[in-house]
């Protein structure tokens, strides 16, 4: 398999008047093509920093990476202007949010929103964009795809909010995808269904996915690897199945003794 990332010594950190903190501190990590990734760690440990980090989604946060490579494909995304970062997202690299309100407008309708992404990174035209649209919708499970298109946010559940935003960062065709908590916030057996969704778009597509959570039971189910990640560091990496038999961080054993 071909390397599709490679994160090579990513440190980020936030500025303040006089200090900068530091909280993602020199990580190391890659991801196969078409593999599925997992990125656990306590709340705080620097994991959406990181996806943020590789997002170069940073700015209105306002932190800043102070050193380090990700090679996505062989291009140093740190390297790239704004400008040419937005071509990257959304269609070679997406990212997926635990609240769905963070991609999604409130104030405009679905389909014009799916239609806003797939216009901007192809060259189909605004009929071909809406078949498109709903297509991407029924591919994701979504019923009544056809009359979703011309609903707002609001009228949808939470589960299906996040199937459209699912749909809305598959509809180029990313080679990455990142989710970050992405079943956190929905219900049970709305979780399940939504890492069954991910791992079967993995199947089809065959995308490279950084599955972010701060559940190690959710990444038994969904990732082919997995980093641990404590306070800013990656502590342990390894195949998730040899993770959990033989775990060697003292954490990453607290981890796995705290499933319940
Ligand atoms: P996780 O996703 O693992 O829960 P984060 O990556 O969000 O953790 O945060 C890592 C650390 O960075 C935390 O200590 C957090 O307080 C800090 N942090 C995150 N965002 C900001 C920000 N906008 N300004 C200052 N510190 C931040
Ligand atoms: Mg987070």
């Amino acid at each position: 398999m071909a390397k599709l990332l490679e994160v090579n010594n990513l440190q980020t950190g936030f500025k303040n008047s006089n200090d900068t903190l530091k909280v993602v501190r020199g990580i190391d990590f890659h991801l196969e093509e078409g593999e599925i990734l997992g990125i656990v760690g306590e709340s705080g440990s620097g994991k959406s920093v990181t996806a943020l980090s590789i997002m170069r989604l940073l700015h209105d946060t306002p932190g800043e990476i102070l050193s380090g490579e990700v090679n996505y494909k062989g291009t140093d995304l740190t390297k790239l202007t704004e400008k040419q970062m937005r071509k990257y997202r959304g269609k070679e690299v997406s990212m997926i949010f635990q609240e769905p309100m963070t991609t999604l407008n409130p104030v405009l309708k679905i389909g014009r929103q799916m239609k806003e992404v797939i216009l901007l990174h192809t060259e189909l035209n605004r009929k071909q964009a809406h078949q498109h649209a709903v297509e991407t919708l029924e591919s994701v499970g979504i019923p009544r795809a056809k009359d979703i298109m011309n609903e707002y946010p609001h009228q949808l559940s939470g589960g299906m909010r996040q199937r459209v935003v699912i749909a809305m960062q598959i509809s180029c065709n990313p080679s990455l995808l990142i989710a970050d908590e992405p079943t956190t916030a929905l219900d049970v057996t709305i979780q399940k269904q939504i890492l069954k969704l991910l791992k079967d778009i993995q199947k089809k597509t065959g995308m490279g996915i950084i599955f972010i959570t701060h559940d190690l039971g959710v990444v038994s189910k969904i990732c082919d690897r997995v980093n641990v990640m404590y306070a800013g560091e990656i502590v342990e990496s390894a195949e998730t199945r040899d993770l959990f038999n033989h775990p060697k961080h003292p954490y990453t054993k607290g981890l796995i003794e705290s499933i319940p």
